[in-house]
C-alpha cells in the first residue's frame, strides 16, 4: 500500500488523461503519454478478454485509475517504500498505480499485469472467495505475452522433478514476509506418494507465480478463450469455484481437484 506523495516543494503533478486513465507526472510528458495510450490499450484488450461489460462506467470520470511516475527510480523507491528489485507497485483499493519516468519495464510488464489484477478484482468482485492463483495467474498471462510456452516447459520440470506444490496450497498462497526460512510443503510424487518438497523463500514464490501461468494457460489454449470468458462471469455471478468449473468445464472435469488432475496429466506429456 502506498499514498502518492504530495512532490516537494516547487514541484507540481501535471496530468496526462485518457477515458479510464489518469497519470500523474512531474516531468517527462513524453513518457507520461506513452503510458496514458499503453495502458488504454491494455484496458481494451484485458477488458474484452475475462468478459468486463463494455460499456462499464465504472472506470471513467472520477473513478479513472490513478498512475504516479516519480521523475526516477530513486525518488519512486524513496516515495513509496518499495523494495529495491520492483518498477512498480499497485494499491489496489485505492485504485493507484506508481513507476518512475523511463521505466521500461513498468510499461511492457508491470502496467499490464496491475491493470489485469485490477479489472478482474472490480468484475468478480471483492466479497468473492476467488483462489489467488487464479487472480494472479491472469496477471501472468499478460505479463508474460509471448512467453507462455516458455512457463509449459519450466512447469513440465517442475513437475519431472516432482516439485509441484498442491492446488490447497497455491489457492491459499501467502508472500512469504521472512525472507531466512526454509518452507516445507506437503506435495504428491507423479506416482501420488505423499512427499515433502523444502524450499526457500524465492523457490516458493517462483513456483507459486510460475503454476499460477501455467494453470491460467492450460485452462485457456485446451478449453478455448470463450470457455475461460465464461468461467470468469460465472465467478462474477457469485458461483463457486467449484460450481463455476462444474458449470462450464463439466465435461472434462468437476471441481478444483478434477482440474489439478487434468493439468498434472497434461504436465506429465
Ligand atoms: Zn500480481
Amino acid at each position: 500500500m502506498f499514498m502518492p506523495a504530495k512532490p516537494a516543494l516547487a514541484q507540481v503533478w501535471h496530468t496526462v488523461k485518457s477515458d479510464h486513465f489518469v497519470v500523474f507526472y512531474q516531468e517527462g510528458e513524453c513518457f507520461a503519454q506513452k503510458v496514458a495510450d499503453k495502458a488504454e490499450r491494455y484496458y481494451q484488450s484485458i477488458a474484452y478478454d475475462i468478459g468486463y461489460p463494455r460499456y462499464s462506467k465504472f472506470w471513467i470520470w472520477e473513478n479513472r485509475v490513478k498512475i504516479y511516475l516519480y521523475p526516477d527510480k530513486p525518488d519512486y523507491l524513496r516515495n513509496t517504500s518499495s523494495p529495491e528489485w520492483t518498477e512498480g507497485l499497485a494499491d489496489y483499493k485505492n485504485r493507484c498505480i506508481a513507476s518512475y519516468v523511463g521505466s521500461e519495464s513498468f510499461t511492457e510488464n508491470v502496467l499490464p499485469h496491475e491493470i489485469a489484477h485490477l479489472i478482474f478484482r472490480d468484475f468478480v468482485g471483492f466479497e468473492n472467495d476467488i483462489p489467488l492463483w487464479l487472480d494472479e495467474g491472469i496477471a501472468q498471462w499478460w505479463t508474460s505475452g509471448n512467453k507462455n510456452r516458455i512457463i509449459q516447459v519450466v512447469a513440465k520440470q517442475l513437475y519431472a522433478r516432482d516439485a509441484i506444490l498442491s492446488i490447497d496450497d497455491i489457492s491459499n498462497f501467502e508472500i512469504p514476509k521472512i525472507r531466512q526460512f526454509r518452507y516445507v510443503e506437503k506435495v504428491r510424487t507423479k506416482d501420488n506418494e505423499p512427499a515433502i518438497l523444502i524450499l526457500t523463500p524465492e523457490q516458493l514464490i517462483n513456483t507459486f507465480y510460475l503454476q499460477s501461468a501455467s494453470l491460467v494457460d492450460f485452462m485457456r489454449r485446451r478449453y478455448g478463450q470463450d470457455r475461460f470468458t465464461r468461467f470468469c462471469r460465472e465467478l462474477r455471478d457469485g458461483k463457486s469455484i467449484d460450481k463455476a468449473i462444474q458449470s462450464v468445464y463439466g465435461d472434462y472435469f468437476q471441481d478444483l481437484y478434477g482440474l489439478e488432475r487434468t493439468w498434472r496429466e497434461y504436465l506429465a506429456n
